[in-house]
């Protein structure tokens, strides 16, 4: 049984006010699955009142009480966690243990944020004159609009709402329309904690149409986005038009640099295991491997058995390690970044092609010697696509990690400690794992710079984009 996925306004689960709906499907079978509400411009309107009223009722609930709320709704998902897995897996169509991990990792990213928000302090200043006190304090910012994506519909929605929720915030949610009933879930443990019905609205609908209206609304004081950069720049110009802020998460082109003195069996081990995660479907994904000339054979030999030996088929079934992708478009866009590779004479290793004719698979495809200009070069493939270039001096391997506008993860093996200081003072990323897959972690700070955004998701970072600083300055009577 999969659940109709219904709008959450004012406190009420209900149809959109139109009555329309829109089909949810299953990508490893193409079947539907079942279907969802589409919020109107009077919904919407409805949506926003709650958030204004919910968010003065909210701020003043405490911290520690606030705190106690997440923490108990973590709890709900670590219970529910097999359930909930079950239907992320059945729409987005990752493998079950991968979904499973989502769900418990969402849980911790909740006691991560129940904690900071206790941690929100202010400060006092030292002041000029005797008798004077001066303060700075935190003010939770106002309503949120938050837009998240299909990929990691659990993580990316519980890192925006927590945040928003432990400082004081009430949350305006426009979930994922391909993949809206695991986010749905989240909503679901949220409320079940203790979170008012006015504080937490979910919306879904014509993505255009919800961002257009919520971000310049008044009530709206804070925006949030992850998804593609070309959107994220749309909705960054409409928040500053209107002087709401924001917090973008954008693409990502990940290089991954092998050095001469690689561990190369780790590389190709972890490297591997990370690009086809989530088929690729990953804004962290390693993407242009750049692999120094004395390793190259070796790392391409192990990567594309790695990728042959790679078991594919539905999220469900037993020793699966990657899924279909989330919806038929990644199929025709994988398919234009084959084409074009092709085309301009990269080799293509192994893959390339669909796999059958129902559902969305794609093969772990892997091309080397790619001419610079080739699309996969330059663009997010955001699927499980690998392209492997060899340079011969550290620096080109520099210079090709910083070519391009994004600037979220890069990734690097070496055993010198000298190329790793430089790696971390040279590249141009926002994170940056060496010798291993270290990034995305509650605690640690998450977001890219350049054309992949700005803000953090994590981290002590992450909730300063909630918070307002008012300085209060005082003399005696
Ligand atoms: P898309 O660019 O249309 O959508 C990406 C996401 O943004 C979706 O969740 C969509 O609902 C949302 N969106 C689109 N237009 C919007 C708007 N005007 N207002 C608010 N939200 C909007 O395309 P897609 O086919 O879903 O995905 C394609 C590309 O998006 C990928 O190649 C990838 O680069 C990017 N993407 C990135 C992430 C990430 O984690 N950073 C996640 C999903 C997609």
């Amino acid at each position: 049984m999969f659940p109709d996925v219904k709008l959450h306004i004012a406190g009420e689960w209900r149809a959109g006010s139109a009555g329309q709906t829109l089909p949810i499907l299953n990508p490893a079978t193409g079947e539907t699955l079942s279907q969802l509400a589409v919020a109107t411009r009077q919904d919407l309107d409805q949506a926003l009142e709650a958030a204004d009223r919910g968010f003065r009722a909210w701020r003043k609930v405490s911290a520690f009480e606030r705190s106690k709320v997440l923490r108990k709704a973590a709890n709900l998902m670590r219970e529910r966690a097999d359930a909930i897995a079950r239907i992320m897996t059945l729409e987005q169509g990752k493998p079950l243990a991968e979904a499973k991990m989502e769900v418990l990792g969402g849980a911790d990213t909740m006691d991560w944020f129940a904690e900071e928000g206790r941690r929100a302090y202010g400060r006092v200043i030292p002041p000029r004159a005797e008798g004077v006190m001066q303060l700075v304090i935190r003010e939770p910012v106002g309503p949120v609009a938050a837009f998240t994506p299909w990929n990691f519909p659990i993580n990316q929605a519980v890192r925006k709402v927590s945040a928003a929720l432990c400082t004081g915030c009430s949350v305006i949610l426009k979930g994922p329309e391909d993949t809206p009933a695991s986010c749905t879930a989240l909503i679901q443990a949220l409320l079940d904690a203790g979170v008012p019905g006015d504080v937490l609205g979910l919306v879904y609908g014509d993505p255009a149409e919800i961002s257009s209206y919520l971000i310049p609304h008044p009530i709206i004081r804070k925006i949030t986005f992850t998804g593609s950069t070309a959107i994220g720049k749309e909705l960054a110009a409409l928040a500053g038009k209107h002087m709401k802020r924001a917090t973008m998460e954008l693409g990502g082109h990940a290089p991954a640099i092998v050095f001469r003195d690689a561990d190369v069996q780790k590389a190709v081990q972890v490297l591997g295991a990370n690009k086809y995660r989530n088929a690729g479907q990953v804004c962290v994904a390693p993407t242009r491997f750049l692999v120094h000339d004395s390793v190259f054979d070796a790392f391409v030999d192990g990567f594309v058995g790695l990728s042959r030996d790679l078991k594919v088929g539905n999220g469900l079934e037993e020793g699966v390690k990657m899924g279909p992708l989330a919806h038929g478009r990644r199929i025709e866009a994988m398919e234009g970044f084959v084409a074009d590779a092709e085309q301009k004479g990269a080799q293509l290793r192994t893959g390339g092609k669909r796999i059958g004719n129902q559902g969305n698979f794609f093969e772990p495809t892997v091309f080397t010697d790619l001419p610079l200009d080739s699309r996969i070069m330059n663009e997010e493939p955001f699927g499980p696509i690998a392209a492997i270039q060899r340079f011969s001096d550290d620096e080109e391997a520099f210079t090709e990690a910083n070519r391009l506008p994004y600037g979220l993860a890069a990734y690097a093996y070496t055993r010198s400690a000298e190329t790793a200081t430089k790696l971390a003072t040279r590249v141009e990323s926002g994170m940056m794992s060496i010798n291993h897959h270290g990034i995305a972690l509650p605690e640690t700070p998450f977001g890219g710079v350049k054309d992949s955004g700005y803000g953090s998701e994590g981290g002590s970072e992450a909730i300063e984009a909630y918070l307002n600083t008012k300085f209060v300055t005082q003399a005696g009577f």
